[in-house]
């Protein structure tokens, strides 16, 4: 029924403003199936980014308990990597339906610890939602290949197998997206799993996990272990995890990417991002503008795929007031109010850096044409809140442009030339996402053709690929081979076997008797 969680990891997800650090609920270890109160020295507090109200604590995973559940996983294995694969799907086919089933209790913890607006938060299910659904029906992705008669009475045929204990590490922005990216996929094609979730958000990774189980996951397929560095560490050092998914920040990545890979693991890598808009004279203005201001302060800036960088060929004037006029009706407030649109950031220190970048900026000689610091919300004092901020003449080598603010703050450039724009984009660390706005076929085919950025939109701001496509940032964006879910994804989590057999025709089976029953 819905509404049924009752999640070990917390007693409540609404907001409960009287619960202080000392009296706020644990999150619990998930292991070998049960939910379990660790016995850590150190925790973390998780908070509400719209109030800094304690939520629940987290602990840093000790080492007997993360020892603990990668056994669970891996005594798992080998039954789970043998059921067969329609009724691993079918524990997804279970799954969704109580995911959709328990849609709101989900998004209200997303919205809860992570701050979005519900809307955005339903979204962020709903993403993951559809991991899920393609996890239901990947067999047609999975298949192996067949050659007949590779030599005489000789065929040769590929198989898709499981990799063993493979781990997932989750940033805070999509609580349940990300882990939804991860563990669906890995578990259907036959591996077991341990995840981590951001230490600032947990909550939609238990409930998830709850939900998993109720569907029919076995015990020890799906571990959670929590924690920050030390616990990362320890996925990267133990020799039977055998894959590492990550997404999350440049610096966390480059080091679980190197650390990782040394210990040979394989390891995909979905890093930070810089994602431009190039705007042409000819796009069409109002649904540009909108684009733009949704993609640019929609979940407060702190999606992967948003846009940071807006670059209008020809000059920023013609779109300038409209962009203005825009960005200063967007209502700033708690996620959970209705009529939100710019929710909180994620902690007092993510704002502060976003604050400080919009400083730079204007030290550096941009100029700052809608200024978010300094925004007040009745009520919600304490909560990391900052407005929809505009800077425009910035230049490449401005602070402003060259590091990811990762909030509402939208930096404008100008080019000359499409050209000048493409190598613009091309010029930056980053390539997971980037859109053109025109009504031109010619230049929209020249730009995704020269444009080196994994995932590219035309007239379409945020161009996330849906799951039977897989998520492809480039360059500093990403670090490894196979991207997450879709084909690349299950190749992440399998590896192929290649089988050559010889039965040579010889006159056996047309003898009377077939072999092997002379008695
Ligand atoms: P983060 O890197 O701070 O944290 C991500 C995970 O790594 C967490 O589980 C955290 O505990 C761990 N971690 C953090 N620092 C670490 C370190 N130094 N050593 C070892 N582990 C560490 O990222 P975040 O702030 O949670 O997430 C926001 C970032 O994620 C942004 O940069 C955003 O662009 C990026 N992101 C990328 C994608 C993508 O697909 N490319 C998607 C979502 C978010």
């Amino acid at each position: 029924t819905a509404g049924r969680i009752n999640v070990a990891y917390v007693r409540g997800f609404a907001s409960q403003p009287e619960l202080a650090t000392d009296s706020a609920p644990s999150v619990k270890l998930l292991i070998n199936g049960e939910f379990v109160e660790s016995q850590a020295t150190e925790w973390v507090d998780v908070t509400n980014p719209a109030t800094q109200e304690v939520v629940s604590r987290l602990p840093e995973t000790t080492s007997g308990e993360f020892n603990a559940a990668v056994q669970a996983a891996k005594e798992a294995f080998p039954k789970w990597r043998n059921t067969p694969l329609p009724t691993r799907s079918r524990v997804m086919f279970k799954l969704q339906e109580l995911i959709r089933r328990n849609m709101d209790e989900l998004a209200a913890n997303v919205t809860l610890e992570q701050g979005k607006t519900l809307p955005d938060a339903k979204g962020d299910v709903f993403r993951g939602l559809e991991v899920v659904e393609y996890a239901c029906n990947l067999a047609p992705d999975l298949m192996g290949d067949y050659i007949e008669n590779v030599s005489n009475g000789m065929d040769t045929y590929s198989v898709r197998q499981p990799l063993g204990v493979v781990a997932g590490i989750c940033p805070f922005n999509f609580p349940a997206m990300i882990p939804l990216w991860m563990f669906p996929i890995a578990c259907t094609v036959g591996n077991t799993f341990v995840l981590k979730p951001s230490e600032k958000d947990p909550g939609a990774a238990m409930m998830l996990a709850e939900l998993a189980l109720e569907a029919g996951l076995p015990r020890g397929v799906l571990n959670i272990v929590h924690g920050t560095h030390g616990t990362v560490n320890r996925i990267l050092d133990h020799p039977d995890i055998k894959a590492v998914s990550f997404v999350g920040s440049d610096r966390a990545g480059r080091y679980i990417y190197e650390r990782g890979s040394a210990n040979g693991k394989r390891v995909q890598a979905n890093m930070g991002a810089k994602n431009h808009a190039v705007i042409l004279p000819d796009a069409n203005p109002e649904a540009t503008v909108a684009a733009l201001t949704g993609a640019a302060f929609g979940a407060a800036g702190q999606r992967c795929m948003a846009i940071s960088a807006a670059v209008f060929v020809g000059g920023i004037e013609p779109w300038k007031d409209a962009l203005l006029e825009r960005a200063k009706a967007l209502t700033v407030g708690p996620g959970a109010a209705a009529g939100t649109d710019v929710g909180p950031l994620i902690t007092p220190e993510a704002k502060d850096r976003a604050a400080n970048l919009i400083q730079s900026g204007l030290d550096q000689g941009a100029k700052l044409l809608l200024d978010g610091r300094g925004v007040k919300v009745p009520g919600f004092e304490s909560g990391n809140f900052l407005g929809p901020s505009l800077l425009s003449g910035v230049k490449p080598n401005m602070e402003c442009y060259k590091e990811e603010i990762f909030g509402p703050v939208l930096v404008c450039l100008e080019a000359e030339t499409l050209d000048e724009a493409i190598s613009i984009v091309n010029g930056n660390e980053h390539g997971n996402g980037t859109a053109l706005f025109t009504r031109s076929g010619p230049a929209a085919r020249k730009f995704q053709n020269e444009v080196e950025v994994g995932m590219v939109g035309i007239n379409v701001p945020i161009p996330v690929p849906l799951p039977f496509f897989s998520f492809t940032g480039w360059r500093g964006s990403f670090h490894g081979d196979l991207h997450m879910y879709g084909k690349a994804g299950l190749q992440f989590f399998t590896q192929a076997k290649t089988i050559t057999t010889n039965w040579k025709d010889t006159d056996d089976h047309r003898s009377k008797r077939a072999p092997g029953l002379d008695a």
